[in-house]
């Protein structure tokens, strides 16, 4: 999922001078509906599948055809209503499940790889994801962090109190179950999908092994979650991150400006051009959000990551963002730190293993507002 609590206040092209293609998605997600199954481009087609108990509501999945077969791209979240939306999705494009080759995902949250499972069971496609994407599935998170224990070490490094609302009602630390990968991808790589010209692009950032696909013959980019016309991507630091995500995105962004004449087919929201100018407006949303961070910090006396957080300004108020969403806050608060950490900007601080980091500025805020 794209996870973000905080979404630009209205609606586009505010965040930066983007077109609307996707016209009817557009007045489908204003209204508050479910939008069209569409046929983007000849071999080319757009299935929203369901998201439960979600503002986003639905995944964009992305069908590739071709005479020699067919990839789906991001089938959506695994239930049986999504299941029934994918393969509403096949019947209008006149594909049978059989003919699916391969399945793609552009990263493993559960809402774009659920139902990979399901549709390589029913069609015996292959799964494929970025290789740096394979340790952030989330059973091998799990592992990685030490289950319920690591996370709970991660919540106290970031001063989260007991009682933070941190789960949601009935929600516990669990782990989602979700498929292995057959095929392992890389940057530059051509998919197998003969008499397609379509390459993986990575784009690090949102998840480590995030990936966009271009299809040259129309001049496509399926931009997944790391480029959405309005909403800004979730980017977040994770007990597994290796690399900083925040970099890696900022870095993944500028590299955007290659496809900048091409048309946008991403995850959630709708269709649009104006990727070069849609990646600037998310630098620019980056570096305020850094100001932001240390503006916090100097008007505190030593804050918890936890504390910047809750200070952080949001698209809702505070005590409405509670479980995933305030994970995944305080997982973007942290990203941002750890970002001006390795700017030089900021220091973090703890005294015993037991107890929270604590934040410093390393150079005092211009009183002018010349924190940058
Ligand atoms: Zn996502
Ligand atoms: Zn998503």
């Amino acid at each position: 999922m794209t996870g973000t609590p905080r979404a630009p206040a209205r609606d586009a092209p505010r965040a930066g001078p983007v077109t609307v293609t996707g016209l009817a998605q557009r007045r489908a997600w204003r209204a508050r509906e479910f939008p069209p199954i569409e046929q983007v481009t000849p071999g080319v087609w757009s299935v929203p599948v369901t998201i439960p108990d979600n503002p986003l509501r639905y995944t964009l999945c992305y069908l590739l055809l071709a005479d020699s077969g067919a990839v789906v791209v991001d089938p959506g979240w695994e239930t049986d209503r999504g299941w029934a939306d994918l393969r509403r999705g096949f019947e209008a494009a006149g594909l049978a499940a059989d003919r699916v080759t391969g399945i793609i995902v552009t990263h493993v949250h559960p809402d774009h790889h659920g139902l990979s499972q399901r549709l390589s069971e029913a069609s015996g496609a292959w799964i494929a994801m970025h290789s740096a994407e394979l340790e952030y599935l989330p059973s091998r998170i799990g592992e990685l962090i030490g289950g319920a224990d690591g996370f709970r070490s991660w919540l106290v490094r970031s001063g989260v109190p007991d009682d933070a609302g941190m789960f949601g009602a009935g929600e516990d630390f669990r782990i989602f179950s979700m498929a292995e990968p057959d095929v392992l991808l890389d940057d530059g790589d051509a998919l197998d999908l003969p008499g397609r010209r379509i390459r993986v692009v990575w784009t690090p950032g949102h998840t480590p092994g995030h990936i966009c696909l271009h299809d040259a013959d129309y001049d496509l980019l399926l931009t997944g979650d790391h480029l959405l016309p309005r909403i800004s991507p979730n980017v977040g630091l994770t007990p597994v991150s290796r690399d900083s995500p925040l970099t890696s995105y900022l870095e993944s962004l500028r590299a955007m400006h290659r496809y900048g004449s091409a048309e946008a087919l991403p995850a959630h929201e709708y269709r649009f051009r104006g990727i070069a100018e849609r990646s600037d407006a998310l630098i620019e949303h980056h570096g305020d959000r850094a100001r932001e961070v240390l503006d916090i910090v100097a008007a505190m006396d030593q804050p918890t990551i936890w504390e910047v957080a809750q200070n952080l300004t949001w698209s809702r108020p505070w005590d409405e963002i509670t479980g995933y969403m305030r994970r995944a806050a305080l997982a973007e608060a942290e990203a941002h730190i750890e970002y001006l950490e390795r700017e030089g900007r900021l220091i973090m601080r703890r005294d015993s293993e037991q107890g929270p980091y604590r934040l410093l500025l390393v150079a005092p805020v211009d009183p002018r507002g010349a924190a940058r």
